[in-house]
Order: C-alpha cells, then sequence, then structure tokens
C-alpha cells in the first residue's frame, strides 16, 4: 500500500482523548483538529464511557491519572471488548507504570512533556495499525439468559441486574469475550488483577468460585465456566 493512500485512510479518523489537564486537552485536540482528525474529549472514566457508548473512535489517547477512576482500570475494561488501540498519555515516569498499561491493553506510550510531532507520529502509527483490523465492536455480550452491558457494566439474568464486584465483573468479561477458547491461568490473571498477579493462581480459584455461585446454576457442575485442569479455564456461552 503507498503512503498516499494510507494517509487518505486515516484522515478524518476519530479520536477520542480523555484528558482531565485543560492546556495538555487544548493543546492535543488542536493539534491533531489541525491534521483533520475528528476529536471527542473526555475529562474522566465516567465521560468517556459516555462518549464510547456514543460513538465508537477509530482511536483513544488516555491520560492515566484521571479524577474519578484510574486510567489503567479504563484500559483493563475497555481492552476486555474492544481491539480499538489506546495510546496513553501520562506524566508518570516509572518504568513499571509504563509496563503495567502496556500489559493491560494500551498500544503506546507518551510520556509528558511531548511535542507535537511525536505525539502525531505516534498517532499515525496507531491509526494505520487499526486499519489492519476487522474485529467488530461488541459492548453487549449474551450468553444463556445472561447479559453483559460492557458500557453501563451490568450484568443481567434475564432481565435482572446480578451484583459482582469489581474483580467478578472483570472476571467474567475476560472469559465471556473469548467464547469457547481456553484461557491460562496468567491471561486471566494478567487481564483481571494485572500483570504483577500473573503467578497468583490462588485467587484465580477463589474467584473463579465465587463467580460460578452467582452465575452458574449448579456452581459444583458448571455450564459456562469450565475448568480445564492445569490450564485455565473455558467459557462456554
Ligand atoms: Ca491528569
Amino acid at each position: 500500500m503507498s503512503e498516499n493512500m494510507n494517509e487518505n485512510m486515516s484522515e478524518g479518523a476519530r479520536i477520542l482523548l480523555v484528558e482531565d489537564d485543560r492546556h495538555i486537552r487544548q493543546f492535543v485536540a488542536s493539534a491533531l483538529e489541525s491534521e483533520g482528525y475528528r476529536i471527542t474529549t473526555a475529562t474522566s472514566v465516567r465521560e468517556a464511557n459516555l462518549a464510547l457508548g456514543h460513538n465508537a473512535p477509530d482511536l483513544v489517547v488516555l491520560d492515566l491519572g484521571l479524577p474519578d477512576r484510574d486510567g489503567l482500570e479504563f484500559i483493563r475494561d475497555y481492552r476486555a471488548w474492544s481491539a480499538t488501540p489506546i495510546l496513553v498519555l501520562s506524566a508518570r515516569v516509572l518504568e513499571s507504570e509504563k509496563v503495567t498499561a502496556l500489559d493491560v491493553g494500551a498500544d503506546d506510550y507518551l510520556t509528558k512533556p511531548f511535542g507535537v510531532s511525536e505525539l502525531l507520529a505516534r498517532v499515525r502509527a496507531q491509526l494505520r495499525r487499526r486499519q489492519d483490523w476487522n474485529e467488530r465492536e461488541q459492548p453487549l455480550i449474551r450468553f444463556g439468559d445472561f447479559e453483559i452491558d460492557c458500557i453501563g457494566r451490568v450484568v443481567r439474568r434475564a432481565g435482572e441486574s446480578v451484583h459482582l464486584t469489581q474483580i467478578e465483573y472483570r472476571l467474567l468479561l475476560s472469559l465471556a469475550t473469548h467464547p469457547g477458547r481456553v484461557m491460562t491461568h496468567r491471561q486471566l490473571l494478567a487481564q483481571v488483577w494485572g500483570a504483577e498477579a500473573v503467578e497468583s493462581h490462588q485467587y484465580l480459584r477463589v474467584y473463579v468460585g465465587h463467580l460460578r455461585q452467582k452465575i452458574e446454576s449448579e456452581p459444583a457442575r458448571p455450564r459456562h465456566i469450565l475448568t480445564e485442569s492445569g490450564v485455565g479455564y473455558r467459557f462456554q456461552p
């Protein structure tokens, strides 16, 4: 594919910018708008989720330090149902935080302060990758008489909401977004608790037990969350 075609295809791409600092938000938004991108801004995780429910972006540019929830949590939740690239903007300089953001699903990382040309180069690179992906966005997941609303973060059984803790919700989402596939202990631990927990198999066993109590009609003989002995779990819709 020629350089020109790549440029044309990403023209007018929709970018969701999540940043609570007004000056940085304006700086980044005007830099991106000047390149012809269509920008939606959000100043919190709550606003970002509202924007996602309204319009699917081609790229999310995300600050990690947000007023209501940690940007890392946003990445974990969003990545469970969407492959849309995420470019993280952060003042955090610790290597471990950068690795955590990438492990939980961010695609690239810019440390503040950064220049316009560096920002635009990273955005172009992510949008080019996006063009290769044809994965469907699916904010509603259904199995049995259950429905997971990934935007509202609500699980319903036959229309009635089922109370799940944050961890149980993330675990169910990680499983349900990979129907029929064996998810390893390490993959699930990394998706639900973060990369630092990948050896903590005991957590996983305990929480799978909790989740089965809430989801399965017969928790001792699960139909949806099946054990793959010594490997992990398989979700059966
Ligand atoms: Ca911030």
